[in-house]
């Protein structure tokens, strides 16, 4: 048996690989090795770490913090924008990685670098203006001043999934380490060359050592230590582990923001374009082989439509072209690894045993690769399937019928996920009234899935167990900071002045209220 994965990118020679896991913060419990999905061989090992690593990594972040926030918010920004213009030059390199890491089809993988990009410089230009102090009407008009401004957390932990290893990796450290914190990452076990990359990259952009501090090692070790020596917690992943780190990060009382699962709907109205509908489920249900937290995994059909729609969607699928290796040339790869592909098929095997029809895929690809999964559409499910409302992280779609908008809504809001919905229809004014009633982070109306989290001044993440907090917006760089309130007083204190009785300070005090209430200032 080889001892590497055939798939390992030319470029990626030893010197070149030395130079990647340079980057993990001491690393000294052996190595950490992953298996690529298109041989199930082993990728470069990386260094793991050890909980006293992960607190050394802290402990220099902390101390390098103070200098980092000093700087002028351009001064950060140069060294983001720097980083944006390597990402896009010398993407190529690091398409290889998230492929051979994750095993994602590479339109896939280049989405990855568009959006962390769009973040980079979006941030880099516009994430002041989220900052920016804010004169507030203070208590005492005229003789007192009041500003709220936005101090760093101080050292941020992000813990993210290999589903999106460098985009989830990345594009919440930007505006951490703009809002003037320092940062110590987790790389998930999976795919840590990606995000170690992603760390050279920002050096050469300039980004000094101990600013941003990569740590590698399992979740339950080394992501808990991450909690244990961070001021604030940002964390991507599933629900049942986003609910473990809100625990832990509580006993501490460090703030935390949630980026969890979802198991998302999609509604087609009878109005709508049904080829557009058909293509816009393809592309949310099997991007990254349906392993994108936003992916569509219920479809939810007005009856009048139910068997054109169905047609439309399986001539789609059926269009899906298969494949693993580097480079372009098929649509959807294999899944990350031999636990997605057993979850996946059980889900299917499960469904299909209580009664569900497959009308395409259902079955493994051996043929093509070891975790290779082919798209699948499914009809017939019910509410004692596992799939039905838990989540399967794959290439799986459910087809339900529906009588008209309340019903569908009634659909899409079952579960107790809420991260991304999805409508299609002709009459976009109806589905915008909708979607207020659709519990879910995001609404896209005639986009399956990527229209929103495109939009990245727009705030992205979930309701119900989806998640709490937002990345991206004026939210995504906000919560790594704290709120402070400056108050300014020319007269010295706001009390009676000594001397003069409490009762005229009081009736003082009374006209005050009454004329800011005529005044209508209160
Ligand atoms: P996971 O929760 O198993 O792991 C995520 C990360 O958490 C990994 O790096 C893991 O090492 C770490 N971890 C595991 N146990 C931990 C613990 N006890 N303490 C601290 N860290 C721990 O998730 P996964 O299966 O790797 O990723 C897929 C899940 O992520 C799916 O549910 C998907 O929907 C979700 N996801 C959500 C978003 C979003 O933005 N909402 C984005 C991508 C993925």
């Amino acid at each position: 048996m080889s001892t590497i994965s055939a798939h390992r990118p030319a470029w990626l020679t030893d010197a070149r690989l030395a130079s990647l896991r340079r980057w993990v913060k001491n690393g000294n419990l052996g190595t950490l090795t992953a298996l690529a999905p298109y041989d199930a061989l082993p990728t470069a090992g990386v260094p793991a770490c050890s909980p006293d690593d992960v607190d050394a990594a802290a402990t220099s972040a902390r101390a390098a913090q103070p200098q980092w926030a000093a700087l002028s918010y351009e001064a950060r920004a140069a060294v983001v924008l720097r980083f944006h213009d390597l990402l896009v030059e010398r993407q190529d390199e690091v398409l290889d990685l998230i492929q051979w890491e994750v095993g994602k089809a590479r339109l896939h993988a280049w989405q990855e670098v568009l959006l962390l990009g769009t973040v980079a410089r979006h941030y880099a230009r516009h994430g002041r203006s989220y900052l920016k102090d804010r004169l507030v009407r203070p208590a005492v008009p005229v003789v007192t001043r009041v500003t709220e401004v936005r101090v760093p957390k101080g050292v941020v932990g992000i813990i993210s999934p290999w589903n999106y290893p460098l985009y989830l990796g990345v594009a919440d450290l930007i505006p951490a380490l703009l809002a003037g914190n320092t940062v110590v990452s987790k790389a998930d076990q999976q795919t840590p060359l990606t995000l170690l990359w992603a760390r050279a990259r920002m050096a050469e952009a300039g980004l000094p050592e101990d600013v941003w501090q990569v740590v590698a090692g399992d979740g339950p070790s080394i992501g808990a230590a991450v909690i244990d020596a961070a001021d604030y917690l940002c964390f991507t992943g599933s629900t049942a582990t986003g609910r473990i780190v809100a625990e832990r990060a509580a006993r501490r009382l460090i703030g935390v923001s949630l980026e969890l699962g979802g198991k998302n709907p999609l509604i087609v109205r009878a109005d709508a374009d049904l080829d557009l509908a058909a293509r816009g489920t393809v592309e949310a249900a099997f991007a990254n082989s349906g392993q994108m937290c936003i992916h569509i995994e219920r479809v939810i059909v007005h009856r009048k439509v139910y068997e054109a729609f169905t047609e439309a969607l399986l001539a789609a699928t059926s269009a899906q072209r298969l494949g693993q290796g580097l480079g372009y040339g098929y649509d959807v790869g294999p899944l990350v690894s031999r636990a997605q592909l057993d979850k996946v098929s059980a889900h299917v095997r499960d469904a299909v045993a209580k009664g569900a029809t497959v009308l395409a895929g259902g079955r493994a690809r051996p043929d093509i690769g070891p975790y290779a999964y082919q798209p699948t559409v499914l009809d017939g499910v019910t509410g004692d399937m596992d799939l039905c409302l838990g989540e399967t992280f794959g290439p799986v779609v459910a087809l339900h019928r529906v009588d008209g908008d309340d019903a569908a809504i009634a659909a899409a809001n079952l579960g107790r996920q809420g991260l991304s919905a999805s409508i299609f229809t002709a009459d976009t004014a109806a589905a915008e009234a909708m979607a207020r009633r659709i519990r879910s982070g995001a609404v896209n109306v005639n986009d399956g899935a990527g229209l929103a989290i495109a939009t990245v001044e727009a705030p992205m993440g979930g309701r119900g167990e989806s998640g709490l907090g937002r990345r991206h917006g004026a939210e995504g760089i906000r919560r790594f900071t704290d709120a402070q309130t400056v108050a300014v007083s020319r007269l010295g204190p706001l009390g009676p002045p000594p001397g003069r009785p409490v009762e005229s300070f009081v009736a003082f005090g009374n006209k005050q209220l009454k004329l800011l209430r005529r005044l209508g200032i209160r």
